[in-house]
C-alpha cells in the first residue's frame, strides 16, 4: 500500500485520511533523501531518531555524516554575525549565566560595539536528536520580530558547524523564579510590578496573535532595574483563526483545557497569568502535587484554593476571576487592567494603566518603563529591597495560624521546591515513551500464540520471557 506517512506510529502509517483530512494536513518529506514521506513535521521529528536515521544514512552516506548539513538543510537563513564577533565574559568564577535543555547561555561582548548580550548555544546534534528543529525555527521566527519592553529581543541568530547561536538582550538579574524564592513570597504592592509588566507583555503576544504557552517565573528574567523580561518561545505558537491542540507547557502553570487535551486559545496564557499572581504573593503555585499525574488530577478536578488571609479581597477576587475552569468565563487582558486591584496599584505608583498598554496602530511605540522605575524606588535585586515594608514574619504567622492556608514548604521537600519546574514533555522524553511502546510491540509480536497464552497463564519458560 502507499503509505501516507512513513513514521510507524502514525495512525497514517496503515490507513489513509479521507480527503478532509487530508486537506488539513502537510505532506514534509526528509530533507536529505526526500525518500520518507510524513503527514507533519512532528511525525518527520519523531521518525529520525528512532527509525529513518539509520535508513538515510544509507541512502545519502557523505550528507548524513556530517550532522552540519542535516541541520543546514532544516535551518532558518543566517544572518552575517558570527560567533569569533562576540567574547565571552565570565562573571567571577562562572562562565554561565545558565544552562537550558540543549546547550548553554552565556554572557558576550560583542567585539564591534562593546554592549553585552547573552548567547544561547544550542548544540545541533542535540537539537536535530531530541528536540524539534521546528520549535527552534518557530521560537526564533517568533521572537526575532518582537519588539516590546517586556520582551526578551532577540538581537541576532547565526550558526556555524556544530551549533545555532541566539544572540539575546542581557538580563542582568537572573530569573524572576530565583527572586521570588530568596524573597520567600512578595507584598502586593511590589507584586503588581511584575504582575503589570508581564501582563504588557503577554497583552502584546496576544495582539500580535501569538500564545506563549509556557508562561512560568522561570522563562521571566529580568533586568538590570528589575524589569520583567519575557524569555522562552519554544513553545509559542501563532494562532490566527483556529484553536491550538499541542501538549506542552508546565503542569503547575497548565490550564484545565491543555490537561484535558482540548483545544486551546488565547486565553490559555491567562490561566497561567492567575497562577503567576498567586506564586508572586504566597511562594508557591496554588496546585502541587507529589507527581505531574497527582498534580493535573487537582487542577482538573478544579477544586477551589486556599488563599493567605492576609490578602486584599481585592487580590482574592482578581485571581478567582482570572482562574475559571471554563476558559470562555476567565477576564480578557482588557478586563484584567481594568479590574479595581489593578487601578488601585497603578493609581500608587501614580500611572495611569491605559498608556501602558500596547497600542497596535503604533507597534513601534516603547512603553517608558525607565521613568516607571524612577517613579518609584529602584527595585535593588542585591539588596532584596522591597518596594514598600513587607508585613513581618511573625505578623503573618499569626494571621496564616489564623486560617487554613498551609504554605506548601511544610508539604513537600524544600529541595524539591527550590528547584526550577522542567517545562512540557519534551520531545525527548516522548521518543523515549514511543521507543519503549514499540519494544514492548515488538516482543510481543515475536511470541507465537501458544507462548502468549502460557505468558497470560504466567507459565512462559524464563528464557523466552
Ligand atoms: P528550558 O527549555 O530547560 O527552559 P532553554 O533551553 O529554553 O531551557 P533558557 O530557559 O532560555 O533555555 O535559558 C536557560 C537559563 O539561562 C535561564 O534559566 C537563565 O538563567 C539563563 N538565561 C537565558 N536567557 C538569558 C538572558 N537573556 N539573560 C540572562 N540570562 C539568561
Ligand atoms: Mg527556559
Amino acid at each position: 500500500m502507499n503509505r501516507f506517512c512513513d513514521y510507524k506510529s502514525c495512525q497514517y502509517f496503515n490507513k489513509q485520511p479521507s480527503i478532509e483530512q487530508r486537506s488539513k494536513l502537510n505532506k514534509v518529506m526528509c530533507p536529505l533523501c526526500m525518500n520518507a514521506n510524513y503527514c507533519s513535521n512532528r511525525c518527520r521529528d519523531l521518525d529520525w531518531p528512532i527509525y529513518h536515521k539509520e535508513i538515510c544514512k544509507k541512502s545519502q552516506p557523505d550528507r548524513a555524516r556530517s550532522c552540519n548539513d542535516t541541520i543546514d538543510s532544516c535551518s532558518t537563513t543566517s544572518v552575517r554575525r558570527k560567533a569569533e564577533e562576540f567574547e565571552i565574559i565570565s562573571i567571577g568564577s562562572k562562565l554561565e549565566l545558565g544552562r537550558g535543555s540543549y546547550g548553554s547561555v552565556k554572557l558576550v561582548k560583542d567585539k564591534q560595539n562593546g554592549l553585552l548580550y547573552a548567547m544561547k548555544i544550542m548544540n545541533k546534534r542535540q537539537v536535530f536528536e531530541y528536540c524539534s528543529v521546528e520549535n527552534l525555527k518557530r521560537e526564533i521566527k517568533i521572537q526575532r520580530r518582537l519588539v516590546h519592553p517586556h520582551i526578551c529581543k532577540l538581537h541576532h541568530y547565526f550558526e556555524d558547524k556544530e551549533n545555532v547561536y541566539l544572540i539575546l538582550e542581557y538580563a542582568q538579574n537572573g530569573s524572576l523564579f530565583n527572586y521570588i524564592k530568596k524573597r520567600s513570597k512578595l507584598p502586593e504592592n511590589e507584586a503588581f510590578v511584575y504582575f503589570f509588566q508581564t501582563c504588557l507583555g503577554i497583552d502584546y503576544l496576544h495582539k500580535n496573535k501569538i500564545i506563549h504557552r509556557d508562561l512560568k517565573p522561570e522563562n521571566l528574567l529580568l533586568d538590570h532595574e528589575g524589569n520583567i523580561k519575557i524569555c522562552d518561545f519554544g513553545w509559542s505558537a501563532e494562532s490566527l483563526t483556529e484553536k491550538r491542540m499541542t501538549f506542552c507547557g508546565t503542569y503547575e502553570y497548565m490550564a484545565p483545557e491543555m490537561l484535558n487535551k482540548q483545544p486551546h486559545d488565547f486565553s490559555l496564557d491567562v490561566w497561567s497569568l492567575g497562577i503567576l499572581l498567586y506564586e508572586l504573593l504566597h511562594g508557591n503555585a496554588p496546585y502541587r502535587g507529589k507527581n505531574n499525574e497527582e498534580l493535573g488530577n487537582k487542577i482538573k478536578s478544579g477544586q477551589p484554593i486556599n488563599f493567605a488571609l492576609t490578602l486584599s479581597n481585592d487580590v482574592v477576587s482578581l485571581i478567582k476571576s482570572i482562574l475559571k475552569y471554563i476558559p470562555g468565563e476567565r477576564l480578557t487582558m482588557n478586563q484584567i487592567f481594568e479590574h479595581p486591584w489593578m487601578v488601585k496599584h497603578a493609581s500608587n505608583y501614580n500611572i495611569e494603566i491605559q498608556t501602558y498598554v500596547y497600542k497596535t496602530q503604533n507597534p513601534t511605540r516603547q512603553i517608558p518603563t525607565a521613568n516607571f522605575q524612577s517613579k518609584q524606588k529602584s527595585i535593588d535585586i542585591q539588596k532584596k529591597e522591597p518596594l514598600s515594608r513587607p508585613i513581618s514574619q511573625d505578623q503573618n504567622k499569626l494571621k496564616e495560624q489564623s486560617n487554613n492556608y498551609k504554605p506548601y514548604q511544610n508539604d513537600y521537600k524544600q529541595e524539591e521546591f527550590n528547584k526550577p519546574r522542567i517545562s512540557r514533555i519534551s520531545n525527548r522524553n516522548e521518543i523515549m515513551m514511543h521507543q519503549h511502546q514499540l519494544q514492548q510491540q515488538q516482543q510481543e509480536e515475536k511470541l507465537s500464540f501458544m507462548d502468549r497464552v502460557f505468558l497470560a497463564f504466567g507459565c512462559l519458560n524464563r528464557e523466552k520471557k
